[in-house]
């Protein structure tokens, strides 16, 4: 999860559609538009190119028990299908960290291991950075039923193929840190619009020692 420049006016739509009595927060206004500030990608995974984007809600509207929350711009999100099912779980209805409004690298601690993940809170005191770091963990490893299998494998396999990548680009990088070509691809592998960007900055972050020149490309 990262920092997601939400633009403004609302979709148009928003406003006439919230007079209907079963008004749809999904016309193609809302969701070309949610696609673009998202870069096309799910806000909680990360995995990008969706195949079965979602609109969701942060504070959900609990089949419009909550009217007001339906179609308030400021709270739909572009979301894969996999991680809205289990968002949806209730224990998350609390709140997460809004990434439009909160930069949420600044909280939490994105690591890649292995073959696993892990995302922990910088500040533990804050319970939206917790729920936060719960869900994304849990949008990777809850594997409670076949589909959600396949569904955490899928992310776990591409957020490998794109860690390789990476790690793939910072050893050229090393080598001719001169190179223009060089710079330009880690830098394009660690901007927010990237896929797993979380987890790569988080890689980066952590070996600034060895990369001091690439701090500018994680701020
Ligand atoms: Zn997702």
């Amino acid at each position: 999860m990262v920092k997601i420049e939400r633009s403004y006016p609302a979709p148009e739509s928003l406003a006439s559609e919230a007079l209907k009595r079963n008004g749809s927060y999904e016309k193609s206004d809302v969701t070309d538009r949610l696609k673009r500030d998202f870069h096309d990608k799910c806000y909680i995974c990360e995995l990008k190119g969706l195949q079965d984007p979602e609109v969701e809600h942060l504070l959900p509207h609990k089949n419009r028990t909550y009217p007001e929350r339906v179609f308030d711009w400021d709270n739909l999100f572009w979301c894969c299908g996999h991680c809205n099912k289990v968002k949806n779980s209730g224990k998350y209805d609390a709140g997460i960290i809004d990434c439009c409004k909160q930069d949420p690298e600044q909280l939490l601690r994105f690591t890649l291991q292995d073959n696993d993940i892990s995302v922990e809170t910088i500040y533990p005191e804050n319970e939206q950075a917790l729920l936060t770091a719960n869900l994304i963990y849990e949008t990777f490893n809850l594997k409670n039923t076949g589909i959600r299998e396949a569904a955490c494998e899928n992310r776990i396999q591409s957020l490998q193929v794109a860690r390789n990548v990476l790690y793939r680009e910072l050893e050229k990088y090393k080598e001719k840190p001169n190179s223009a070509r060089n710079r330009r691809m880690v830098q394009s592998l660690l901007r927010r619009d990237s896929a797993f960007a979380a987890f790569k900055r988080g890689y980066v972050r952590e070996r600034l020692d060895e990369f001091p020149e690439l701090e500018t490309c994680i701020c």
